[in-house]
């Protein structure tokens, strides 16, 4: 654990170490079959266990009810914001969108391709510094769905909570997938890419109402139907068998954490460690207003670019590696998910105010 450094990333992301020592081992010979785990058939009995443990685990874990499917898809979330209208709208359908950043943006603009698309509510003139309030935005009464993306990775905005509404829901969760505990029959359908909360990239999640399997027009390719994945069991070709297994390394250590309730707490005080260290003084500078900061994505100003680029070269030498913000925004943003210990969100708010320190603002 030596060349460990702290990764914050914002993904792919830092995983368990635990979890990657045991990958180690299983790729080279998996459950004594003396072949590795990336080698075996998807069919084989053990890859199959893999398989339904992780469903299992997931499951538990988010107490997902038994009406819904839970599908291991690729593609990346970037393919669900086409798959999502295309299964579940069609001629003359409307959905609901809450336009909150690139993600939501980019989901808009496939949208627009299978049905009506009305964007409730938006903060682009705001810089996306914000998540609207339910009460907010009106959704209008033809809508199929609301659409939402609940963690804003590169604004560092997030939903403190599941938006009211008596349409269904659908999230793109792929920055706080199990972060902290979420209501999932509140939702028609969640998906996540792996990379951030999850496993590594590869695999992307979906979690699915099973009546709304029966809503695909009948002339849409069959990989993108939902149904056709539910009723293979994730089967219906070769699955990313590898980005599989780690989601179910990533699923037992999590259990053995405690659940979602035990790191929901660990993520609120690694943030609120990290935004406290920011409002000591006006040095350093938060993206995203106060009640809509996310617990998951950090993005942070300092004073100057060239202050901002110094304060990087000296992070990375101390080991707190990843904090180069993205680029539509500049500057830094800390990427904290749930395998992100403590002791590097400590580390980084001692180098924060040391800096401060030693390079006032000019
Ligand atoms: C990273 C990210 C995506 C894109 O995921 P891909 O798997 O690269 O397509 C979509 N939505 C959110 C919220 C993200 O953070």
């Amino acid at each position: 654990m030596a060349d460990r450094v702290f990764n914050f990333n914002p993904g792919p992301a830092t995983l368990p170490y635990e979890v990657l020592q045991q990958a180690g081992r299983d790729v080279v010979n998996f459950k004594n079959t003396g072949m590795g785990l990336i080698e075996i058939s998807h069919r084989s009995k053990e890859f199959i266990a893999v398989c339904q443990e992780t469903e299992t685990n997931l499951r538990e874990l988010m107490g997902i009810p038994a009406n819904y499917k839970v599908l291991f898809l690729q593609g990346g979330a970037s393919s669900q914001f086409f798959m999502v209208p295309m299964n579940l709208l069609g001629p003359g359908k409307k959905a609901a969108y809450l336009n909150t950043g690139v993600w939501s943006k980019k989901a808009i603009k496939e949208a627009k391709l299978f049905g009506a698309i009305d964007v409730a509510y938006s903060s682009e003139e705001l810089g996306f510094r914000r998540v609207p309030r339910s009460g907010e935005y009106k959704v209008a009464d033809d809508a199929e769905y609301l659409y939402y993306v609940s963690n804003n990775t590169i604004y560092g905005t997030q939903f403190p909570d599941v938006p009211q509404s008596d349409k269904m829901l659908v999230s793109d969760m792929s920055s706080d997938i199990l972060s902290r505990p979420i209501d999932v029959s509140k939702f028609g359908l969640i998906f996540a890419g792996a990379q951030k909360n999850l496993g590594p990239a590869g695999v992307t999640l979906v979690i699915i109402r099973e009546d709304l399997l029966e809503r695909s027009p009948a002339n849409i390719p069959t990989m993108l139907a939902y149904k056709t994945h539910a009723e293979k069991e994730s089967m219906f070709n070769t699955p990313p068998c590898f980005a599989i297994y780690i989601m179910g390394e990533v699923l037992k250590w999590l259990k053995k954490l405690g659940g979602v309730d035990a790191v929901a707490k660990m993520n609120a005080e690694k943030a609120s460690r990290l935004y406290a260290a920011m409002d000591a003084s006006d040095y350093y500078r938060g993206h995203a207003d106060k009640d809509s900061r996310s617990l998951m994505n950090v993005p942070f100003n300092l004073p100057t670019k060239e202050l901002e680029a110094k304060f990087l070269a000296e992070a990375t030498a101390l080991g707190l590696c990843g904090l180069k913000g993205h680029r539509s925004l500049g500057g830094c943003r800390a990427s904290i998910y749930n395998a992100f210990p403590l002791e590097g969100v400590v580390k980084l708010t001692e180098f924060m105010a040391d800096f401060a320190a030693k390079n006032p603002a000019p």
